[in-house]
């Protein structure tokens, strides 16, 4: 019997199982990002799905069943999630699922949009194959456009006998209160931090302590950030933030100006909780390596205007995927930033 799941899984999972026959038609597991929820969310796919499941409620991985979900090809099967996802997996991984082309524009869309949700409507049309259950997985739920949502609340108001939704979501205050009333709510919590550490010393990270606190307890967030290409950014980035001046501001500004903004706004906003919470507790929960120059800013900036600048910088974010010119957006950021300690 194989067993996916993060070591971190293994009480959701029983808790799960000991819910036995009576699964509800939809689930909304949800929890902090970086954390494993599509893993889970799909492996409880495939054993729904399983021929014959074991004990323990695992798919078995040798069915036929299992062996068109694993070829992504299982008919009574689908994963809805954003054009934008599809794009980076198989960017990622030659073996991946081929990539729908988007129909309209060449941009591959963020968002789940209605056409998905229609065709799920479809699918849910046509009898299954297997004469048994339908699954259908959806993340994350908070990528749903409006259209979509309200699309896909018909199919949660009327449940079609025998399938089962899965949602998923990094944040449930982004859904709409009647997707969240028809779903059966499922946390996955943010795993203990030994755990934690253990699985992504496993995976050869070395400073592991240091990434986990960086990205907030989230191991595979912390794992994709110690194998990332943005490293070298992140640390001239923060280099900056630790020594703020408006020259630099405007030099760093120029070079990342081809970043990914929501990112870079997150890196921002996390530096400034630092600062903020060592102001006011001693504690530093992001970028613990930076303690003495956390600390030092701490002590020149003034709390008002300490949170006068973690509220624009929250503003911001909500923003920052569609800045009209991305370098403007970080010179106006970091030097409303660097002001803080003039
Ligand atoms: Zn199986």
């Amino acid at each position: 019997m194989s067993n996916p799941l993060f070591s971190w899984q293994a009480d959701a999972w029983s808790q799960l199982q000991a819910l036995g026959t009576r699964l509800p038609h939809a689930f909304l597991l949800y929890g902090p990002i970086g954390t494993g929820k599509t893993v889970f969310a799909e492996h409880l796919a495939q054993s729904l799905l399983c021929e014959q499941p074991g004990a323990d409620g695992h798919a078995c991985q040798q069915c036929a069943s299992c062996g068109w979900f694993s070829q992504y090809s299982h008919p009574d099967y689908r994963r809805v999630r954003p054009e934008l996802l599809d794009e980076e997996e198989a960017s990622n991984d030659p073996e991946a699922e081929p990539v729908p082309k988007s129909a309209k524009s060449g941009k591959p869309s963020k968002e789940i949009v209605i056409n998905q949700i229609r065709a799920l409507a479809d699918f849910m049309n046509i009898s299954t194959h297997r004469q048994g259950r339908r699954v259908i997985v959806l993340y994350p739920a908070e990528a749903l456009n409006v259209p979509a949502a309200n699309a896909l609340l018909k199919s949660l108001e009327e449940p079609n006998p025998n399938t089962v939704f899965i949602l998923v979501s990094n944040s449930l205050d982004k859904l709409l209160p009647t997707i969240l009333s028809r779903c059966h709510k499922f946390p996955l919590g943010m795993p203990a931090q030994d755990q934690s550490l253990q699985w992504l010393q496993s995976q050869g990270v070395s400073d592991a302590d240091m990434w986990l606190a960086q990205q907030g307890g989230a191991p595979l967030a912390a794992f994709d950030m110690a194998k990332s290409e943005l490293r070298g950014e992140l640390e001239d980035f923060l280099r900056q933030l630790s020594k703020p001046a408006a020259d630099g501001s405007l030099k760093i500004a120029d070079k990342m100006q081809k970043m990914d903004m929501p990112v870079t706004v997150a890196w921002l906003q996390r530096w400034l909780y630092d600062l903020f919470s060592y102001k006011q507790s001693g504690r530093i929960r992001y970028y613990p390596r930076y303690e003495k120059e956390l600390k030092a800013l701490a002590m020149r900036a003034d709390s008002d205007e300490l949170l006068k600048v973690i509220k624009n910088t929250n503003e911001r974010q909500a923003i920052s995927s569609h800045p009209l010119s991305a370098k403007l957006f970080l010179e106006d950021m970091l030097l409303e930033y660097s002001a803080l300690f003039e």
